[in-house]
């Protein structure tokens, strides 16, 4: 830091109002800085339930909340709508359109986004699940393929309309075949009289020989136990070697005629190509110290989906609570620096992993012991809707949940407009998937 800046407020500038933004602007609202946050959605996308907004359990606007009603309560922070178009580590300036936003610290917290592994035909047929425009475009085109094979008469042409790949077989690929197979199951099937429901499919893949890796092999085997009661097709070991717009392609030769490839296989950092002069680490995240510094640039602190913290035996999972974590320590480490003091490595506190697979069904693991069932399903309830922001949020989310529980109905079943629903990042993977 410069000796002018020394003689006033410091200025952080956090990039990213996600779950690690928005706890390291909690925190700096404590220390005497002002704060400038920069996002390119004007509001805060919870995430883990993106994929209930897919399967149309949830709307949009219940699991997001806007950033201004957020900052209600940090007057110190300024809120900055729109996408950063680069950053001059030397200069100290974020440049976002016409407007330059100078910074003492920068805390780098913009996440990461659909890895496609480079699988041909994958970034432009495959409907990935990272945003809000994403989920809503997906559940456009699973309405979408049923009120089409609906009047479809020729069953060759009717067949991969009613059939959904999901590629990826992780907790959101579980969460999503789950949640899929229950709409179809009830509120799809009295829509839709005219359909034989024996002609859908729902075909979750995973390349590994196990889904839900990283998770106890009791969990893992319940899941998968579960999820083909549920009559989803666990196909394990299946490698998807090319998507296109009616079917995808196997690393046997095998091909699945499908006009509903689904992908949550992969994550990688959400940096642009630029980069600003970042050095990239495995799935491009940026390599930091323990203290959440880039080397190169101490007054860079970079935190969540974005850092890959060395030092560290394993690399930490991509996972809301390590962003939340680290949104704090990085914050502290700024407060420290301005008393003059060394920042502190960063440590994680894994509070456990939950998963759930549909009603009464999920698996968890907290405090080294492993759960399934109902009593899972139940702390799966709790943990989401404590954490989900505002009150009216959850008390739709609960309406919606008791009403599907109760009636197995979700009345979220309308197909909007999508062309401009796709939104910034799913144009910039040339997204143009129509059943
Ligand atoms: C479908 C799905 C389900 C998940 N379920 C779970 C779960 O159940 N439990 C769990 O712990 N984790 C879950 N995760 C992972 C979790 O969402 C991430 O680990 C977490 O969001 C990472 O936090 P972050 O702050 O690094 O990034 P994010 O929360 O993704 O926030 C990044 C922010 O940066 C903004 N941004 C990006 N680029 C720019 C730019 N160039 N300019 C301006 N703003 C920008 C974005 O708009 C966004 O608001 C899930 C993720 C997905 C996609």
């Amino acid at each position: 830091m410069s000796a002018t800046a020394a003689m006033r407020r410091a200025r952080v500038v956090v990039v990213g109002a996600g779950f690690g933004g928005l706890a390291a602007v909690r925190a700096l609202a404590r220390l005497p800085v002002d704060v400038a946050l920069i996002d390119r959605h004007n509001y805060h996308t919870f995430t883990p339930l993106l994929y209930q907004v897919a399967a149309a359990e949830l709307e949009p606007e219940e699991i997001a909340y806007p950033i201004r009603s957020i900052l209600r309560r940090a007057p110190s922070t300024q809120f900055f709508w729109g996408e950063i178009s680069a950053i001059d580590f030397s200069r100290h300036v974020i440049t976002k359109g016409e407007l330059e936003v100078s910074y003492d610290y920068l805390v780098l917290a913009v996440g990461s986004t659909t890895n496609f592994f480079g699988v041909p035909g994958a970034a432009e047929h495959a409907l990935p699940l990272k945003t809000l425009e994403q989920a809503i475009a997906l559940r456009n085109h699973l309405l979408a393929c049923f009120e089409r094979a609906d009047h479809e008469t020729d069953p060759a042409r009717r067949r991969p309309l009613l059939t959904f790949a999901i590629v990826g077989g992780g907790p959101t690929g579980v969460e999503f075949a789950g949640a899929l197979a229950e709409l179809v199951a009830g509120p799809l099937r009295r829509d839709h009289r005219a359909l034989d429901f024996r002609e859908v499919r729902i075909v979750l893949l995973e390349a590994a020989d196990t889904l839900l890796l990283g998770f106890p092999v009791r969990l893992r085997e319940y899941a998968r136990a579960r999820l083909a009661r549920m009559g989803v097709d666990v196909r394990l070991q299946s490698s998807v070697t090319r998507v296109a717009a009616d079917a995808l392609t196997f690393s046997d030769g095998s091909i699945l005629p499908a006009a509903t490839a689904v992908w949550t296989a992969g994550v990688r950092a959400g940096l642009g190509s630029a980069r600003w002069g970042l050095p990239a680490g495995a799935k491009g995240q940026v390599p930091v110290m323990p203290t959440l510094q880039v080397a190169a640039y101490p007054d860079v602190y970079v935190i969540g989906d974005l850092a890959q913290v060395e030092d560290l035996a394993r690399p930490l999972p991509m996972l809301a609570p390590v962003a939340i974590q680290q949104g704090a320590a990085a914050a502290r480490n700024i407060g420290l620096r301005l008393a003059g003091k060394a920042p502190v490595p960063f440590r994680y506190k894994d509070a456990g992993t939950l998963a759930t697979i549909g009603r009464n069904a999920a698996v968890a693991e907290l405090g080294g012991r492993a759960f399934t069932g109902f009593p899972a399903w139940v702390l799966w309830l709790c943990v989401h809707l404590i954490q989900l922001i505002g009150y009216r949020n959850r008390l739709f989310v609960v309406i919606n949940w008791a009403r599907d529980y109760f009636l197995s109905d979700r009345p979220v079943r309308l197909i909007l407009p999508s062309a401009e629903a796709r939104g910034a990042e799913a144009s910039d993977q040339g997204q143009t998937r129509t059943p």
